[in-house]
């Protein structure tokens, strides 16, 4: 094993093992968070170490090149692939090849294009929707930082679950970059309040998942309810690129 292969498969088992630890301190159901691993700009030899490790799940932002790592990885049958970056038209055919989930789902639009693209395919894919807790302009995702836009954000919801490629499971946030993982906290809670708002008002079966959560501050993530963390320099180091 390199010095770098260890190094990936310590920082992986460490975080997998604060996370298992977080989740019994605030009393949460054990195995209730799944710890996503984010490779974007990461190389494959660092991958398939993090594989042999046994991680399951895997975020990547950019689907071409996740499709150009693949045919580079083994071992890969059990990987759930999470497409958490910016959802662009043309690049959709990669998601309908190689992802599992699609996280970052920005918009009505998006959400209708996926759901053609992969109904043509003839495949269902698991979404989750992108909620912008800050405001920040910057930031993709359903604006609900106003509790007047909220009611509106539940008929959307409402109008993507009819769309029959699509199977919603959750919302997804990124907070703004904070001095402290504290600072995230605000933004964790707004993003469960969100959702259990949803389904108070929501017919049908309850969204379950949260995304939430980085190198940053996973940890207070998961006692603010995290479903889903996406840890990704913590665990493979500095990638080449942001
Ligand atoms: C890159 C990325 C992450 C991981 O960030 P780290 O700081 O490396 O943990 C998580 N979520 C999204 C949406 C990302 O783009």
């Amino acid at each position: 094993m390199s010095e770098e292969t260890g190094q990936i498969r310590s920082n992986y088992l460490t975080v997998r093992d604060q996370i298992d630890a977080r989740v019994k301190l605030v009393h949460r159901e054990p195995g209730s968070v799944k710890l996503v691993v984010v490779t974007k700009g990461q190389p494959v030899e660092k991958m398939q170490a993090l594989i042999d490790s046994g991680a399951r799940w895997i975020g990547e932002n950019y689907p071409e090149e996740t499709a150009e790592k693949l045919s580079a990885l083994h071992d890969i049958q059990n990987i759930e692939w999470h497409m958490i970056g910016h959802i662009q038209s043309r690049k959709i055919k990669y998601l309908v090849q190689h992802f599992d989930v699609v996280e970052s789902v920005e918009s009505l639009e998006t959400a209708q294009k996926l759901n053609s693209r992969f109904e043509d395919a003839k495949r269902k894919i698991k979404i989750l929707l992108e909620v912008n807790v800050s405001g920040e302009a910057t930031k993709q995702g359903f604006d609900l930082v106003n509790r007047k836009d909220w009611g509106r954000f539940v008929d959307y919801v409402g109008e993507i679950e009819t769309l029959p490629a699509l199977d919603l499971v959750g919302l997804m946030t990124i907070p703004p970059l904070g001095d402290d993982a504290e600072t995230s906290r605000a933004y964790f809670r707004l993003l469960r309040e969100v959702l259990e708002y949803v389904n108070l008002h929501k017919h049908g079966r309850a969204l379950s998942e949260l995304s939430m959560g980085t190198s940053f501050d996973y940890l207070v993530a998961v006692e603010e309810g995290a479903t889903i963390v996406r840890v990704g320099e913590a665990i493979m180091g500095a990638r080449h690129y942001s």
